[in-house]
């Protein structure tokens, strides 16, 4: 483990910059998101959760997967520079693992033969994550229920503990364990550092609610699919697809093509979500999820039956944005609770 004093944290995010693109928590009008670095003091380290989820970083908003003019195909400049995350916060780390089961290589295995995203893998594959262990979680925290806790550091390749008086680097991962043996000039962290890392990661578990259990939500999910408590919790939902935006696990999107058809254009990825009512609608103009209630329920069968039948975990991390974001105040650890206590 290493020590980066406070006042030297710059100096530390200096180094980084020299070969990769650092991204890190930022002010972006009145909401917080990972932006590039520019200036290391720049950086508030105080930000917690971002309110925009990083997923951005490896899988953007919108992206230009190719270019073309008549038959050829041109690729699009990218800056191709390695990437760092610093301060990412525990449930993100596991929403980028999440989604590199999906985009990446993490499910790959024999006779599993998944297909691989190249737009992802170019930037995730040699990614280092930094991440920051929480110290005081917030009331919309449940990381707990996935049997994750404020101080979890699966998913990361360093962990970061904030001890009021220095980081602490913890690495993690080979890829961690390498970046930091390769550095030079930093003091190794003290006693009293650990003792300090011990008491802040006892008081931040204490501070996080009581976790539900989530055991055979996947089959309790697939018994009520047609059961009315889709109908009580759809009828609060308007589909205005803050939730899925926001979250750092969902991943839906649809491809456009932008220009002259067939003859000169971009070929773009962007976001999607299952909220919206075009998302399923086929060109007879049919839509097997028609209501608002169905919808709603496919996000949720997807989080906690689909993704556990073909990645073997829920595809949610309790990071809590979606409880934030949500206009109606429909809070998800409600839905799981009503799932889980209705009558199949
Ligand atoms: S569903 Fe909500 S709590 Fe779960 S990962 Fe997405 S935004 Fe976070
Ligand atoms: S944010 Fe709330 S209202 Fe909007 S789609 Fe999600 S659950 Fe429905």
């Amino acid at each position: 483990m290493i020590r980066i004093e406070k006042e030297r944290i710059d100096e530390f995010i200096r180094t980084l910059m020299e070969t990769r693109a650092v991204y890190a928590p930022a002010l972006d009008g009145k909401n917080t998101m990972f932006a590039p670095v520019e200036d290391p003091a720049g950086i508030d380290h105080n930000i917690f959760n971002t309110d925009k989820s990083p997923k951005e970083i490896f899988f953007p908003h919108s992206e230009v997967l190719f270019e073309y003019e008549g038959e050829e195909i041109k690729k699009v400049e990218r800056d191709v520079r390695p990437i760092v995350v610093w301060g990412l916060r525990g449930c993100d780390a596991r929403s980028l693992r999440l989604l590199d089961k999906v985009f990446g290589s993490a499910w790959q295995k024999p006779g599993n033969d998944m297909f691989e995203d190249p737009y992802w893998k170019e930037k995730y594959d040699d990614a280092i994550i930094f991440g920051t262990a929480c110290n005081e979680p917030r009331s919309t925290c449940f990381c707990n229920w996935f049997g994750s806790g404020p101080h979890d550091d699966a998913g990361m390749d360093v962990k970061v503990v904030d001890t009021e008086e220095a980081f602490i680097l913890d690495p993690v991962s080979e890829k961690g364990k390498k970046f930091i043996g390769s550095l030079k000039g930093w003091a190794e962290a003290t006693k009293k550092d650990l003792a300090t890392i011990k008491a802040v990661r006892e008081k931040a578990e204490g501070l996080m609610g009581e976790a539900f259990g989530m055991e055979g939500i996947a089959e309790k999910m697939a018994d009520l699919f047609f059961k009315p408590v889709w109908d009580d919790i759809g009828a609060k939902c308007v589909n205005c697809g803050a939730c899925a935006f926001i979250c750092s696990t969902c991943h839906c999107f649809d491809v456009q093509d932008e220009g002259k058809k067939g003859k000169k254009g971009k070929r773009i990825r962007i976001w999607d979500t299952c909220m919206f009512p075009l998302f399923t609608k086929e060109a007879s103009g049919h839509n097997p999820r028609d209501m608002s209630k169905d919808r709603l329920r496919q996000r949720f069968m997807h989080k906690f039956s689909y993704f556990i039948s073909n990645y073997d975990e829920h595809l949610c991390t309790g990071c809590g944005r979606c409880v934030s974001v949500c206009p109606v105040n429909l809070d998800i650890r409600d839905v799981v609770r009503a799932v889980m206590t209705s009558e199949a």
